[in-house]
């Protein structure tokens, strides 16, 4: 097969370059020349394990390149994978999908033989026969189908996820495009990775319904963490139990600072809004929007109590930015509205993290930058780790404690044990949840 893939960032790097792996060849654009110089001199332009050394493998194959020129990708394509952005639109919540319908656009008038073009970003429910209609009005000759194949890995450990889905799946309107996704998917098919073949509406609904169900179970485990506190219960403890019930599973049972990243805040966001279009409203994702915020808000308060009621004139060392582990990705990361937080009420803030510094650097006007987290605490008042990176799942907590103004820690992680904390010396430290 020939795919060309609009859109190299997290999501479209990586389906272009596993497509490629699966053996089809590879054409990936991107309107910012930067990044396709980036491509093509070798290197990726995200941080994702793993994927610049299959991105080599595969254009040493000769099944992937990357251009700035759409023509040359489409040319000849079985077909065409829409992954820009969808990003929430500013005042209402809505997906914005501006960037969607301009590749559309751009598509219509370069189909020349039977294409499917799949839009693979995440978009609301009736995006995809928009899509069909901005192509057939712009080219009325154009012999194409749309497909709707949204995608479900996470960032951190996207290749093991492109590659060993728990599903994929594929919304269309004919056995003609069906044909076609299917071949593009065989590898997968092949060792029984299941695909839930459907229609176009249910395929997009898919999607949202699994990032607010996602963002529902950890904002749920939150919340019992926040009461957890008030009646002495662990909710380590608490998740435990309850995830041993098969019903309920262990995953996304970890109690933190609240979800951020670059899909739940805004895919959570886009649902409740097209629940209010369509007069059905979600109350429960509506719910869960505004209790992450208060978790947010409330991991504040936790570390103010640990700094004696004032943040004012404390150095704080915040070990980690990125809304996750392996990833460079800050996109509505839980530290983008507690970091300020600290700087606005007169912290000097200290940060570290083994990825983030690119993105941090602008996203965090006012904070210091330190090599790692030893640097990081040198005088400090308080010790935040915010995201567990393997990094600060295994300090030494003696030597962090020792290197501080006043040995304090805030797990928001729940990486570490109240005894692993006394032993090192900190006077005192705060948990999630416990
Ligand atoms: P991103 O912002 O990292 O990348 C989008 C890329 O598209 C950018 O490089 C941009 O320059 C490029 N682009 C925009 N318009 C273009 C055009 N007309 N032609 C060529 N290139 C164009 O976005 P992302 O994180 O990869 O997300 C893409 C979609 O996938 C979103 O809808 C998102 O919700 C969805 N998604 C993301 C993830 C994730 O973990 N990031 C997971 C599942 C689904």
């Amino acid at each position: 097969m020939r795919i060309a893939m609009i859109g190299t960032g997290y999501v479209g790097l990586v389906s272009g370059i596993c497509f490629s792996d699966f053996g089809h060849d590879v054409v990936c654009v991107d309107k910012d020349p930067a990044k396709i110089e980036q491509l093509n001199a070798g290197h990726v332009p995200i941080f994702e394990p793993g994927l610049e050394a299959l991105m080599t493998k595969n254009v040493a194959a000769g099944r992937l390149s990357f251009t700035l020129d759409l023509a040359s990708a489409m040319k000849g394509a079985d077909a065409v994978f829409i992954a820009v952005g969808t990003p929430t639109r500013r005042g209402d919540g809505h997906a914005d999908l501006r960037y969607v319908y301009a590749a559309a656009e751009e598509v219509a008038h370069l189909i020349e033989d039977y294409t499917v073009v799949v839009t693979k970003s995440t978009v609301p429910v009736g995006t995809n026969r928009q899509v069909k209609q901005i192509i057939r009005k712009a080219n009325k000759a154009a012999l194409f189908d749309v497909a709707s194949n949204p995608e479900f890995l996470r960032e951190g450990a996207a290749i093991d996820d492109f590659m060993r889905p728990d599903r994929v799946v594929v919304g269309v309107q004919n056995e003609r495009a069906a044909d076609v996704m299917a071949e593009i998917y065989r590898p997968l098919f092949l060792r029984d990775f299941p695909i839930v073949t459907t229609d176009l509406e249910s395929a997009e609904m898919i999607k949202y319904a699994a990032n607010a169900f996602l963002a529902t179970k950890i904002t749920f485990i939150n919340e019992i963490a926040a009461l957890c506190e008030k009646v002495g219960a662990d909710v380590k403890e608490v998740s435990k139990g309850m995830g041993l019930d098969g019903r309920i599973g262990n995953r996304f049972l970890h109690a933190g600072p609240g979800y951020g990243g670059s899909c739940f805040p805004k895919d959570t966001k886009a649902l409740a809004r097209i629940g209010q279009e369509h007069a059905v409203p979600m109350q429960i994702t509506e719910t869960v929007i505004k209790v992450n915020e208060e978790i947010k808000r409330g991991m504040i308060e936790k570390l103010l109590t640990l700094c004696d009621g004032s943040f004012n004139g404390k150095t704080i060392a915040v070990l980690g930015v990125t809304f996750k582990p392996n990833t460079d990705d800050m996109r509505d990361a839980p530290s983008l509205t507690i970091v300020p937080a600290l700087v606005g009420a007169g912290a000097k803030v200290i940060v570290t993290d083994p990825q983030g510094n690119h993105e941090g650097e602008t996203l965090l006007p006012g904070v210091v930058w330190a090599e790692d987290a030893y640097k990081a605490v040198q005088k400090a008042d308080l010790c935040v780790l915010l995201t567990e990176w393997n990094e600060f799942r295994a300090l030494d907590l003696n030597r962090i404690a020792r290197r501080m103004n006043t040995p304090r820690f805030a797990d928001l992680r729940n990486v570490y044990s109240e005894k692993d904390l006394k032993r090192a010396g900190f006077e005192s430290y705060a948990f999630v949840g416990r």
